[in-house]
């Protein structure tokens, strides 16, 4: 069996736990290899090599900098397939969704390689007379984050580049379900000649988590998970004084408007539902419809939600792959229970299903549930799966309402051909992605990944210039040169 190394230092080691997971192909339930839970003594290790590489990283002008990332960027276009195999075998997803996963981490590569111009400061020549006012951008030191299972490559990517390229040191915990491809991208940056402590891995847990943020000799954590960890995380970083970005769970409604184009949101609403096995932050879990659209949506919907292909993720033929644990199958399972003794209707039940050939597979098909009460626990709550409820109103403003009663408020979607309806949606909803005509309103890499409310737990998000400015601390210099 194969156990993960941590990667500290500028080499691979075996963390000195001897407490380790198995880590597990959710479509076989075959262990793939056994991931450590890194103790106190490794964080310590972890965090004393990059305050040692800090010294001579800060010191590295930023264009070289950003020449390893350029390294970097074409490793992994070189590496491309395998490492899109590797998330499909240990998160599930199909192998389609792992290459479109890969090309979004990459475009964050792409874009923190423009570092040297997105770090610049500014200055005003005479303040008063003779004397100068300079901004500068420093960076922070040594920041970590954690990340969650269900974009094991690209969530890890919308820090790591911006971070070294402001001129921190990086220390990366991923989540233990998969930590193989974590392995995989910094196996690509030790290849690249990347100065030893400049990035570290550091496998395990709440432990590791827990030793991170309190360790005097780390300065900022990203935190990507579920919403009650972002709370715990979000809380733990500001007692201990450290800088904190915390992007939570999601509940993202799609509200379909009377005269939207019915077949065509249906069909964009059942790939952003049931994609990635709706363990995505920015999959629609819940539909509003209005006045006439709703009859006409059900159907569509119920149609596509019976007509997806779920398989494993290695077959190019599936849509679909299976959800990350037994426990969360059985979790989204209850939930599904639970949202018709609540007054649900079961359109689709995707429950005690499985594929042929790997029955081991934590299987449930696309789930389609009509007549959600807005105060029910599908309505309220994050499931996580391929679960997808649908409510109807009469009115727009009542769809906003319903909208905004949510506690999250990760993205929110609206078809519709009338303008006016849109500009009132974009303008009065509480949400930090909103769609209009699109299912899955993910900001590009030069755009910040906008989380709301639950969603979000702090005030620079991860990505482009939100990147910059968290992994930077601003200096300002009056300067004075007598007679000049
Ligand atoms: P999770 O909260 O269980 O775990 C996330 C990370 O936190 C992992 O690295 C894990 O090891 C660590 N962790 C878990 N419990 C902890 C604890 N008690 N104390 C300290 N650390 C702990 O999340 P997950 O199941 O891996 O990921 C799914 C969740 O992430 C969903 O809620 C999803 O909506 C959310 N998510 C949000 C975004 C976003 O941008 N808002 C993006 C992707 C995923």
């Amino acid at each position: 069996m194969n156990d993960l190394p941590l990667y500290i230092g500028g080499t691979w080691k075996l963390s000195v736990s001897d407490d380790l997971l198995n880590v597990i192909n959710p479509a076989t339930a075959e262990t793939l290899s056994r991931v450590p839970m890194a103790s106190r003594d490794d964080v310590h290790l972890a965090v004393t090599n990059a305050q040692e590489a800090f010294k001579g990283w800060r010191r590295t002008p930023v264009t070289e900098r950003s020449h390893y990332l350029y390294a970097f960027r074409a490793k992994l276009e070189e590496y491309f397939e395998e490492i899109a195999r590797v998330m499909t075998l240990e998160c599930g997803k199909t192998i389609a969704e792992s290459r479109g996963e890969l090309r979004r981490g990459i475009e964050n590569v792409e874009v923190a390689c423009g570092t040297p111009s997105m770090m610049q400061g500014r200055n005003t020549e005479d303040v008063s007379r003779g004397i100068d006012e300079h901004l500068i951008r420093q960076p922070l030191g040594i920041v970590v984050a954690i990340t969650p299972f269900n974009f094991p490559g690209m969530i890890p990517l919308w820090f790591l580049p911006s971070a070294i390229a402001t001129g921190n040191c990086f220390i990366l915990k991923p989540s233990e379900k998969t930590p193989q491809t974590a392995a995989w991208l910094i196996r690509l940056l030790h290849e690249v000649g990347l100065p030893a402590g400049v990035v570290q891995l550091v496998h395990g847990g709440k432990d590791a988590v827990d030793a991170l943020i309190e360790h005097p000799g780390t300065h900022a954590v990203s935190f990507v998970g579920s919403t009650a960890t972002s709370r715990y995380v979000y809380a733990k970083a500001g007692e201990h004084g450290k800088r904190v970005q915390c992007q939570g769970g999601a509940n993202n409604i799609a509200v379909i408007d009377e005269n939207a184009e019915i077949d065509t949101a249906a069909e964009t609403i059942a790939d952003s539902a049931y994609g990635c096995a709706g363990q995505r932050c920015l999959a629609n879990s819940l539909a509003v419809t209005v006045g006439g659209a709703g009859t006409m949506f059900t159907e569509a919907m119920t149609e596509a939600t019976q007509g997806l292909r779920v398989g494993y993720g290695l077959d190019e033929e599936s849509q679909m792959g299976p959800v990350i644990t037994p426990a969360s199958k059985a979790s989204i399972e209850q939930t599904v229970g639970l949202s018709q003794r609540e007054g649900g209707r079961l359109l689709v039940d995707g429950r005690g299903t499985n594929v042929d050939g790997f029955e081991d597979g934590n299987w449930i098909f696309p789930t389609l549930v009509d007549q959600v009460h807005p105060n029910s626990t599908l309505a309220t709550h994050e499931v996580f799966g391929p679960v997808f409820g649908i409510m109807h109103t009469d009115h727009i403003d009542h769809a906003i309402e319903l909208v905004n009663a949510q506690r999250k408020g990760n993205m929110a979607v609206l078809f519709t051909r009338d303008g006016a309806a849109a500009r009132k949606f974009r303008y009065g909803v509480e949400a930090g992605n909103i769609g209009i005509n699109v299912g899955v309103a993910v900001p590009m890499a030069f755009y910040p990944f906008c989380g709301w409310k639950d969603s979000f737990f702090g005030s620079l998000h991860a990505q482009a210039m939100h990147g910059v400015e968290f992994y930077t601390q601003t200096k300002v210099v009056v300067e004075h040169w007598p007679g000049a």
